[in-house]
């Protein structure tokens, strides 16, 4: 079984959005809904000032709250590790929006929370997703950690990483690549 995951090295964003474009294209999404965003961190104090772009979607967390609160198991996990929402059982309640400590849900004009739902269609193609591929800078890799030859297990075997609000317990399938300073 598959057990798929994403590396982002943040450090090589250039915050063109093509991976937001592209995503939303991908799924027809609406100019204002999104399922990945970028956001513009600034570190240190005038005049030694440095900004860092970090793309952020859902986590597909192995431990997710989102799933946790949901009332009808709408949101629910798999075991190749995707988060993902059946529709038909979601009530609109939005308790998971809420729960979400990424703030990466976003409800659509039905009133039905959407997100990121890590197209592991395109890896079993042999493709990566297009978030992945349109990226000029090879930003993101997604594949299967559980393959010891996969593109991603081998880049994890040669970076340090991070997850984001680790702390929550929320065991995030994303990982950043952490660089010193
Ligand atoms: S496509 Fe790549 S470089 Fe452009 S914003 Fe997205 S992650 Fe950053
Ligand atoms: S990032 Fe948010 S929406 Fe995605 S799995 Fe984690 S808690 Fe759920």
């Amino acid at each position: 079984m598959a057990h798929y995951a994403m590396l982002i090295d943040a450090a090589r964003c250039t915050g063109c959005a093509a991976c937001r474009v592209a995503c939303q294209l991908q799924w027809q999404l609406p100019p204002e809904v999104f399922f990945n965003r970028l956001e513009f961190r600034e570190h240190g104090q005038y005049p030694d000032v440095r900004q860092e772009i970090v793309p952020v979607q859902c986590m597909h967390c192995d431990n997710p709250p989102c799933a946790t609160v949901c009332p009808t198991k709408a949101t629910y996990k798999r075991a190749d590790g995707l988060v993902l929402i059946d529709h038909d059982k979601c009530i609109g309640c939005k308790y998971c929006v809420v729960a979400c400590p990424y703030d990466v849900r976003q409800v659509n004009d039905r009133g039905i929370p959407e997100k990121c739902r890590f197209c592991a269609g395109f890896i079993e193609k042999g493709e990566q997703p297009p978030c992945a591929s349109t990226c000029m800078n090879d930003v993101r890799v997604f594949g299967d950690l559980d393959d010891p030859n996969s593109a991603i297990s081998k880049k994890m075997k040669t970076v340090q990483v991070y997850q984001l609000a680790a702390e929550k317990g929320t065991k995030p399938r994303v990982f950043y690549v952490k660089r010193g300073g």
